[in-house]
Protein backbone atom coordinates (compact mmCIF):
# COMPACT_ATOMS: atom_id res chain seq x y z
CA UNK A 1 0.00 0.00 0.00
CA UNK A 2 0.96 3.47 -0.96
CA UNK A 3 1.87 6.38 1.21
CA UNK A 4 -0.62 8.45 -1.45
CA UNK A 5 -2.88 6.26 -2.56
CA UNK A 6 -6.01 7.09 -4.69
CA UNK A 7 -4.36 10.81 -4.58
CA UNK A 8 -3.29 13.64 -7.42
CA UNK A 9 -0.60 15.42 -7.53
CA UNK A 10 -0.07 18.73 -9.56
CA UNK A 11 3.51 19.27 -9.94
CA UNK A 12 5.22 22.85 -11.14
CA UNK A 13 8.73 22.20 -12.79
CA UNK A 14 7.95 18.45 -13.20
CA UNK A 15 10.20 17.68 -16.22
CA UNK A 16 13.12 17.40 -13.87
CA UNK A 17 15.04 18.15 -11.12
CA UNK A 18 13.29 17.74 -7.74
CA UNK A 19 10.33 18.25 -9.97
CA UNK A 20 11.13 14.55 -11.59
CA UNK A 21 11.63 13.22 -8.17
CA UNK A 22 8.45 14.59 -6.36
CA UNK A 23 6.69 13.28 -9.96
CA UNK A 24 8.21 9.65 -9.57
CA UNK A 25 8.01 9.73 -5.70
CA UNK A 26 4.28 10.59 -5.75
CA UNK A 27 3.75 7.53 -8.38
CA UNK A 28 5.59 5.34 -6.86
CA UNK A 29 3.33 6.30 -3.83
CA UNK A 30 0.34 5.41 -5.79
CA UNK A 31 -0.74 8.65 -6.94
CA UNK A 32 -1.46 10.15 -10.43
CA UNK A 33 0.80 13.20 -11.74
CA UNK A 34 -0.12 16.50 -13.60
CA UNK A 35 3.50 17.67 -14.51
CA UNK A 36 3.72 21.22 -15.56
CA UNK A 37 6.60 23.03 -17.25
CA UNK A 38 7.57 25.86 -18.87
CA UNK A 39 9.93 23.97 -21.34
CA UNK A 40 11.11 27.41 -22.71
CA UNK A 41 14.55 29.27 -22.04
CA UNK A 42 13.76 32.37 -20.13
CA UNK A 43 15.95 35.54 -20.88
CA UNK A 44 17.77 35.98 -17.82
CA UNK A 45 18.79 31.96 -16.88
CA UNK A 46 22.24 31.37 -18.43
CA UNK A 47 21.54 27.57 -17.74
CA UNK A 48 19.27 25.76 -19.82
CA UNK A 49 16.21 24.87 -18.46
CA UNK A 50 14.03 21.89 -19.38
CA UNK A 51 12.96 20.54 -22.38
CA UNK A 52 10.23 18.61 -24.07
CA UNK A 53 12.25 15.17 -23.75
CA UNK A 54 13.13 15.82 -20.12
CA UNK A 55 9.09 16.38 -19.59
CA UNK A 56 8.71 13.17 -21.28
CA UNK A 57 11.18 11.21 -19.38
CA UNK A 58 9.20 11.89 -16.23
CA UNK A 59 6.20 11.04 -17.62
CA UNK A 60 7.97 7.53 -18.48
CA UNK A 61 9.11 6.99 -15.29
CA UNK A 62 5.53 7.81 -13.69
CA UNK A 63 3.77 5.40 -16.37
CA UNK A 64 6.60 2.40 -15.20
CA UNK A 65 5.08 2.65 -11.38
CA UNK A 66 1.96 2.41 -13.58
CA UNK A 67 0.39 5.50 -12.69
CA UNK A 68 -1.22 8.21 -15.01
CA UNK A 69 0.51 11.55 -15.82
CA UNK A 70 -1.05 13.94 -17.73
CA UNK A 71 1.99 16.23 -19.04
CA UNK A 72 1.01 20.19 -19.70
CA UNK A 73 3.56 22.97 -20.99
CA UNK A 74 2.82 25.64 -18.73
CA UNK A 75 4.52 28.94 -17.46
CA UNK A 76 3.63 29.64 -14.06
CA UNK A 77 3.86 33.63 -14.58
CA UNK A 78 1.06 33.12 -16.48
CA UNK A 79 -2.15 32.37 -14.57
CA UNK A 80 -4.05 31.37 -17.95
CA UNK A 81 -1.37 28.36 -18.55
CA UNK A 82 -2.07 27.44 -14.94
CA UNK A 83 -5.76 27.42 -14.58
CA UNK A 84 -5.86 25.80 -18.12
CA UNK A 85 -3.33 22.75 -16.41
CA UNK A 86 -5.50 22.62 -13.57
CA UNK A 87 -8.67 21.79 -15.62
CA UNK A 88 -7.09 19.79 -17.79
CA UNK A 89 -5.48 17.53 -15.01
CA UNK A 90 -8.90 17.23 -13.69
CA UNK A 91 -10.82 16.21 -16.95
CA UNK A 92 -8.24 13.46 -17.20
CA UNK A 93 -7.48 12.44 -13.64
CA UNK A 94 -10.71 13.27 -11.66
CA UNK A 95 -9.32 15.68 -9.08
CA UNK A 96 -6.25 17.30 -7.67
CA UNK A 97 -5.57 16.63 -4.15
CA UNK A 98 -1.74 17.93 -3.83
CA UNK A 99 0.11 20.74 -5.44
CA UNK A 100 4.29 20.64 -5.02
CA UNK A 101 5.11 24.46 -6.51
CA UNK A 102 8.68 23.25 -7.50
CA UNK A 103 9.13 25.56 -10.47
CA UNK A 104 11.80 27.77 -10.35
CA UNK A 105 15.15 29.42 -11.37
CA UNK A 106 18.58 30.62 -10.44
CA UNK A 107 20.42 33.83 -11.34
CA UNK A 108 23.27 35.41 -10.06
CA UNK A 109 24.40 39.22 -9.36
CA UNK A 110 24.82 42.06 -6.32
CA UNK A 111 21.76 43.40 -5.82
CA UNK A 112 22.53 46.96 -7.01
CA UNK A 113 23.71 45.51 -10.65
CA UNK A 114 20.48 42.97 -11.00
CA UNK A 115 18.67 44.34 -14.38
CA UNK A 116 15.00 44.68 -13.85
CA UNK A 117 14.69 41.86 -16.51
CA UNK A 118 16.42 39.70 -14.10
CA UNK A 119 14.74 41.14 -11.17
CA UNK A 120 11.38 40.53 -12.72
CA UNK A 121 11.88 37.47 -13.99
CA UNK A 122 13.02 35.76 -11.17
CA UNK A 123 10.20 37.32 -8.31
CA UNK A 124 7.44 36.44 -11.24
CA UNK A 125 8.35 32.64 -10.98
CA UNK A 126 9.82 31.92 -8.14
CA UNK A 127 7.26 33.99 -6.06
CA UNK A 128 4.26 35.21 -8.25
CA UNK A 129 4.59 31.61 -9.41
CA UNK A 130 3.73 30.01 -6.75
CA UNK A 131 1.19 32.44 -5.65
CA UNK A 132 -0.54 31.67 -9.21
CA UNK A 133 -0.08 27.97 -8.90
CA UNK A 134 -1.80 28.19 -5.06
CA UNK A 135 -4.37 30.24 -6.90
CA UNK A 136 -5.41 27.61 -9.67
CA UNK A 137 -5.82 24.81 -7.18
CA UNK A 138 -7.02 26.59 -4.06
CA UNK A 139 -11.18 26.81 -5.75
CA UNK A 140 -10.79 22.80 -6.58
CA UNK A 141 -9.22 21.71 -3.00
CA UNK A 142 -11.80 24.31 -1.16
CA UNK A 143 -14.63 22.45 -2.84
CA UNK A 144 -13.39 18.81 -1.88
CA UNK A 145 -12.76 20.11 1.65
CA UNK A 146 -9.05 18.61 1.53
CA UNK A 147 -5.50 18.86 0.07
CA UNK A 148 -2.03 19.59 0.75
CA UNK A 149 0.34 21.82 -0.86
CA UNK A 150 4.07 21.62 -0.13
CA UNK A 151 5.97 24.85 -1.52
CA UNK A 152 9.53 24.61 -2.75
CA UNK A 153 11.74 27.39 -0.97
CA UNK A 154 15.00 27.23 0.01
CA UNK A 155 17.71 27.89 3.34
CA UNK A 156 17.55 31.06 1.50
CA UNK A 157 14.23 31.32 2.38
CA UNK A 158 15.94 31.65 5.66
CA UNK A 159 19.00 32.99 5.44
CA UNK A 160 20.89 35.65 2.97
CA UNK A 161 23.35 34.39 -0.05
CA UNK A 162 25.69 36.09 -1.97
CA UNK A 163 24.66 37.52 -5.15
CA UNK A 164 21.32 36.10 -4.90
CA UNK A 165 19.18 39.06 -3.25
CA UNK A 166 16.33 38.49 -6.09
CA UNK A 167 16.54 34.93 -5.53
CA UNK A 168 16.42 35.38 -1.03
CA UNK A 169 13.12 38.13 -1.96
CA UNK A 170 11.53 35.37 -3.46
CA UNK A 171 12.19 32.96 -1.30
CA UNK A 172 12.14 34.46 1.72
CA UNK A 173 8.60 35.86 0.35
CA UNK A 174 7.12 32.17 0.19
CA UNK A 175 7.53 31.57 3.99
CA UNK A 176 5.28 34.25 4.34
CA UNK A 177 2.88 33.53 1.49
CA UNK A 178 2.94 29.50 2.77
CA UNK A 179 1.90 30.83 6.36
CA UNK A 180 -1.06 32.86 4.89
CA UNK A 181 -1.95 30.08 2.32
CA UNK A 182 -1.90 27.28 5.47
CA UNK A 183 -3.52 30.07 7.44
CA UNK A 184 -6.73 30.93 4.98
CA UNK A 185 -7.19 27.11 3.73
CA UNK A 186 -7.31 25.50 7.58
CA UNK A 187 -10.70 26.07 7.15
CA UNK A 188 -11.27 23.99 4.81
CA UNK A 189 -9.42 20.96 5.92
CA UNK A 190 -6.21 21.99 3.55
CA UNK A 191 -2.90 21.96 4.97
CA UNK A 192 0.17 24.27 3.33
CA UNK A 193 3.87 23.74 4.28
CA UNK A 194 7.58 24.53 3.03
CA UNK A 195 10.46 22.90 2.19
CA UNK A 196 13.84 24.52 2.50
CA UNK A 197 16.25 22.89 0.27
CA UNK A 198 20.26 23.16 0.92
CA UNK A 199 22.50 23.11 -1.91
CA UNK A 200 20.45 20.59 -4.69
CA UNK A 201 22.86 18.47 -7.21
CA UNK A 202 20.39 18.81 -10.17
CA UNK A 203 20.64 20.56 -13.91
CA UNK A 204 20.01 24.23 -12.16
CA UNK A 205 23.42 23.66 -10.17
CA UNK A 206 24.99 21.12 -12.25
CA UNK A 207 27.13 21.71 -15.04
CA UNK A 208 30.26 23.14 -16.59
CA UNK A 209 30.11 26.70 -15.45
CA UNK A 210 29.56 25.57 -12.01
CA UNK A 211 32.20 23.01 -11.97
CA UNK A 212 34.69 25.55 -13.61
CA UNK A 213 33.75 27.89 -10.38
CA UNK A 214 34.68 24.80 -8.03
CA UNK A 215 37.33 23.87 -9.48
CA UNK A 216 38.75 27.35 -9.84
CA UNK A 217 39.67 27.22 -13.49
CA UNK A 218 38.32 26.42 -16.85
CA UNK A 219 37.93 22.33 -17.19
CA UNK A 220 36.41 21.85 -13.79
CA UNK A 221 34.86 18.57 -12.86
CA UNK A 222 31.89 17.20 -11.00
CA UNK A 223 34.09 15.66 -8.26
CA UNK A 224 35.16 19.47 -7.11
CA UNK A 225 31.86 20.84 -6.83
CA UNK A 226 31.34 17.50 -4.63
CA UNK A 227 34.64 18.77 -2.70
CA UNK A 228 32.79 22.14 -2.09
CA UNK A 229 29.66 20.88 -1.53
CA UNK A 230 31.29 19.36 1.63
CA UNK A 231 32.10 22.49 3.17
CA UNK A 232 28.13 23.50 2.89
CA UNK A 233 26.48 20.75 5.17
CA UNK A 234 27.11 19.56 8.62
CA UNK A 235 26.45 15.81 8.56
CA UNK A 236 29.27 13.63 7.98
CA UNK A 237 29.72 12.29 4.30
CA UNK A 238 26.94 14.82 3.16
CA UNK A 239 27.55 17.02 -0.18
CA UNK A 240 24.78 18.24 -2.65
CA UNK A 241 21.98 16.66 -1.64
CA UNK A 242 20.05 14.21 -4.24
CA UNK A 243 16.55 15.81 -5.28
CA UNK A 244 14.82 12.68 -3.67
CA UNK A 245 15.90 13.79 -0.23
CA UNK A 246 13.71 16.75 -0.61
CA UNK A 247 11.17 14.43 -2.00
CA UNK A 248 10.59 12.06 0.79
CA UNK A 249 10.39 15.63 2.42
CA UNK A 250 7.28 16.51 0.30
CA UNK A 251 6.31 13.04 0.60
CA UNK A 252 5.73 13.11 4.74
CA UNK A 253 4.16 16.56 3.84
CA UNK A 254 1.93 15.04 1.77
CA UNK A 255 0.65 11.86 3.38
CA UNK A 256 -1.01 11.20 6.34
CA UNK A 257 1.62 11.11 8.50
CA UNK A 258 1.62 14.97 8.01
CA UNK A 259 -1.78 15.29 8.74
CA UNK A 260 -1.54 17.60 11.77
CA UNK A 261 1.42 19.66 9.81
CA UNK A 262 0.40 22.79 8.37
CA UNK A 263 2.12 26.40 7.99
CA UNK A 264 5.46 24.83 9.04
CA UNK A 265 8.86 25.47 7.23
CA UNK A 266 10.94 22.07 6.86
CA UNK A 267 15.18 22.52 5.96
CA UNK A 268 16.18 20.08 3.88
CA UNK A 269 19.54 20.65 4.04
CA UNK A 270 22.23 17.98 6.15
CA UNK A 271 22.26 20.85 9.12
CA UNK A 272 23.42 23.78 6.39
CA UNK A 273 21.32 26.19 8.49
CA UNK A 274 22.93 24.98 11.53
CA UNK A 275 26.52 25.48 10.66
CA UNK A 276 28.24 28.26 12.60
CA UNK A 277 28.44 31.81 10.65
CA UNK A 278 30.68 34.79 11.28
CA UNK A 279 30.40 38.38 10.96
CA UNK A 280 32.25 39.55 7.25
CA UNK A 281 32.38 43.04 8.54
CA UNK A 282 34.47 43.51 11.71
CA UNK A 283 33.20 44.64 14.20
CA UNK A 284 36.15 46.92 15.31
CA UNK A 285 35.44 50.26 15.39
CA UNK A 286 36.70 52.17 11.65
CA UNK A 287 36.02 48.80 10.44
CA UNK A 288 34.84 49.32 6.88
CA UNK A 289 31.58 47.48 6.14
CA UNK A 290 32.96 45.35 3.71
CA UNK A 291 31.10 42.71 2.41
CA UNK A 292 31.81 38.94 2.31
CA UNK A 293 33.69 39.33 -0.46
CA UNK A 294 35.29 41.95 -2.13
CA UNK A 295 34.06 42.87 -5.55
CA UNK A 296 36.39 44.78 -7.85
CA UNK A 297 37.26 44.05 -11.53
CA UNK A 298 39.93 42.17 -12.74
CA UNK A 299 39.29 43.43 -16.22
CA UNK A 300 42.38 42.28 -18.61
CA UNK A 301 44.88 39.85 -17.28
CA UNK A 302 46.98 37.23 -17.74
CA UNK A 303 47.50 34.02 -16.20
CA UNK A 304 48.74 30.56 -17.45
CA UNK A 305 46.58 27.63 -18.18
CA UNK A 306 45.92 26.59 -15.12
CA UNK A 307 45.47 29.43 -13.17
CA UNK A 308 48.75 29.27 -12.24
CA UNK A 309 49.63 33.04 -12.34
CA UNK A 310 47.48 36.22 -12.66
CA UNK A 311 48.46 39.73 -13.24
CA UNK A 312 46.13 42.28 -13.78
CA UNK A 313 46.97 45.26 -15.97
CA UNK A 314 43.51 46.28 -16.25
CA UNK A 315 42.85 50.17 -15.24
CA UNK A 316 41.45 51.47 -11.97
CA UNK A 317 37.70 52.02 -11.36
CA UNK A 318 35.82 49.64 -13.03
CA UNK A 319 33.59 47.22 -11.61
CA UNK A 320 32.68 43.66 -11.80
CA UNK A 321 28.99 42.93 -13.59
CA UNK A 322 26.95 40.86 -12.30
CA UNK A 323 26.26 37.15 -14.28
CA UNK A 324 26.91 33.69 -13.49
CA UNK A 325 29.26 33.47 -16.79
CA UNK A 326 31.40 36.38 -15.78
CA UNK A 327 31.76 35.09 -12.37
CA UNK A 328 34.80 32.15 -13.23
CA UNK A 329 36.87 31.82 -10.06
CA UNK A 330 40.99 31.18 -10.60
CA UNK A 331 42.78 29.62 -7.75
CA UNK A 332 46.31 29.24 -7.75
CA UNK A 333 47.00 32.56 -8.24
CA UNK A 334 49.87 34.23 -7.77
CA UNK A 335 49.80 38.21 -8.21
CA UNK A 336 53.13 39.91 -9.83
CA UNK A 337 51.99 43.02 -9.38
CA UNK A 338 51.29 44.82 -6.07
CA UNK A 339 48.69 46.59 -5.62
CA UNK A 340 47.45 49.58 -8.03
CA UNK A 341 46.24 48.51 -11.30
CA UNK A 342 44.40 45.55 -10.20
CA UNK A 343 40.74 45.33 -10.56
CA UNK A 344 41.16 41.74 -9.51
CA UNK A 345 38.41 40.92 -6.27
CA UNK A 346 39.28 38.25 -3.85
CA UNK A 347 37.13 36.67 -1.69
CA UNK A 348 38.26 36.43 1.60
CA UNK A 349 36.60 34.69 4.61
CA UNK A 350 38.01 36.19 7.31
CA UNK A 351 37.76 33.52 9.43
CA UNK A 352 40.14 31.79 7.59
CA UNK A 353 43.09 34.26 8.70
CA UNK A 354 42.70 32.69 11.93
CA UNK A 355 42.18 28.52 10.52
CA UNK A 356 45.10 29.30 7.57
CA UNK A 357 47.70 31.45 9.12
CA UNK A 358 49.89 29.99 6.13
CA UNK A 359 47.57 31.49 3.87
CA UNK A 360 46.58 34.07 5.56
CA UNK A 361 49.94 35.58 6.45
CA UNK A 362 50.50 37.79 3.68
CA UNK A 363 46.88 38.64 3.17
CA UNK A 364 46.23 42.68 4.38
CA UNK A 365 43.51 42.89 6.44
CA UNK A 366 41.61 44.73 4.26
CA UNK A 367 41.12 45.08 0.26
CA UNK A 368 44.54 45.53 -0.62
CA UNK A 369 44.67 42.47 -2.28
CA UNK A 370 47.16 42.69 -4.67
CA UNK A 371 49.86 42.88 -2.38
CA UNK A 372 49.20 39.17 -1.82
CA UNK A 373 52.23 38.13 -3.42
CA UNK A 374 52.24 34.29 -3.51
CA UNK A 375 49.24 31.98 -2.84
CA UNK A 376 50.38 28.12 -3.38
CA UNK A 377 47.33 25.83 -3.46
CA UNK A 378 44.65 28.29 -2.29
CA UNK A 379 40.91 26.76 -4.00
CA UNK A 380 37.60 28.01 -3.62
CA UNK A 381 34.06 26.41 -4.03
CA UNK A 382 32.23 28.49 -4.25
CA UNK A 383 29.27 29.31 -6.82
CA UNK A 384 27.32 32.33 -6.65
CA UNK A 385 25.12 30.09 -3.58
CA UNK A 386 27.91 30.44 -1.00
CA UNK A 387 31.08 31.66 -2.58
CA UNK A 388 32.46 32.15 0.16
CA UNK A 389 31.11 29.70 3.04
CA UNK A 390 32.52 26.80 0.79
CA UNK A 391 35.85 28.49 0.64
CA UNK A 392 39.01 30.14 1.14
CA UNK A 393 40.42 32.10 -1.20
CA UNK A 394 39.41 33.35 -5.11
CA UNK A 395 39.64 35.47 -7.51
CA UNK A 396 37.11 36.21 -9.81
CA UNK A 397 37.52 37.38 -13.19
CA UNK A 398 35.81 38.63 -16.24
CA UNK A 399 37.22 39.73 -19.78
CA UNK A 400 40.29 38.27 -19.33
CA UNK A 401 42.03 36.33 -22.17
CA UNK A 402 40.80 33.16 -23.57
CA UNK A 403 41.22 30.44 -21.40
CA UNK A 404 41.96 32.75 -18.91
P1 LIG B 1 15.84 22.55 -12.12
O1 LIG B 1 16.28 23.71 -12.92
O2 LIG B 1 16.39 21.22 -12.43
O3 LIG B 1 14.25 22.42 -12.14
C1 LIG B 1 13.41 23.53 -12.19
C2 LIG B 1 12.31 23.24 -13.17
O4 LIG B 1 11.43 24.39 -13.19
C3 LIG B 1 12.81 23.03 -14.59
O5 LIG B 1 12.22 21.88 -15.13
C4 LIG B 1 12.37 24.30 -15.30
O6 LIG B 1 12.12 24.09 -16.69
C5 LIG B 1 11.11 24.66 -14.53
N1 LIG B 1 10.73 26.07 -14.67
C6 LIG B 1 11.53 27.14 -14.61
N2 LIG B 1 10.82 28.25 -14.81
C7 LIG B 1 9.54 27.87 -14.97
C8 LIG B 1 8.34 28.57 -15.22
N3 LIG B 1 8.33 29.90 -15.38
N4 LIG B 1 7.20 27.87 -15.31
C9 LIG B 1 7.21 26.52 -15.20
N5 LIG B 1 8.31 25.81 -14.98
C10 LIG B 1 9.48 26.47 -14.87
O7 LIG B 1 16.17 22.95 -10.61
P2 LIG B 1 15.77 22.26 -9.21
O8 LIG B 1 16.99 22.28 -8.38
O9 LIG B 1 15.06 20.98 -9.42
O10 LIG B 1 14.77 23.36 -8.64
C11 LIG B 1 13.50 23.07 -8.10
C12 LIG B 1 13.19 24.07 -7.02
O11 LIG B 1 14.11 23.89 -5.93
C13 LIG B 1 13.32 25.52 -7.41
O12 LIG B 1 12.26 26.25 -6.86
C14 LIG B 1 14.62 25.95 -6.79
O13 LIG B 1 14.66 27.34 -6.53
C15 LIG B 1 14.58 25.14 -5.52
N6 LIG B 1 15.88 24.94 -4.87
C16 LIG B 1 16.92 24.38 -5.56
C17 LIG B 1 18.12 24.18 -4.90
C18 LIG B 1 19.29 23.53 -5.58
O14 LIG B 1 20.40 23.57 -5.03
N7 LIG B 1 19.13 22.92 -6.75
C19 LIG B 1 18.27 24.56 -3.56
C20 LIG B 1 17.18 25.13 -2.90
C21 LIG B 1 15.98 25.31 -3.57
Amino acid sequence: MGMLDGKVAFITGGARGQGRAHAVTCAREGADVVIADVIDQLPTVPYKLATKSDLEETVRLVEAHDRRAVAVKADVRAQDQLDAAVAAGIAELGKIDILIANAGIWTLGSFWELTDEQWEEMIGVNLTGVWRSAKAVAPHMMANGSGSIVITASVNALEAGQYTAHYVAAKHGLIGLMRNIALELAPYGIRCNAVCPGAVKTPMTNHQDAWDMFAGHPGGTEDDMTEAGHHYTLLSGTSWLDPQDVANAALYLNSDLGSKVTGATIPVDAGHLTLSGFNPASTRANSPALPLSVLDDLGECDHDAAGGVLESSADEGSRLRGGFASRRIVGKVEVKQPVCRGRAAVFLRPDLRRLKPDYARELPRERKLLRVSRLEGSRVGGIGIHEADFGRLAVLRHGGPPGC
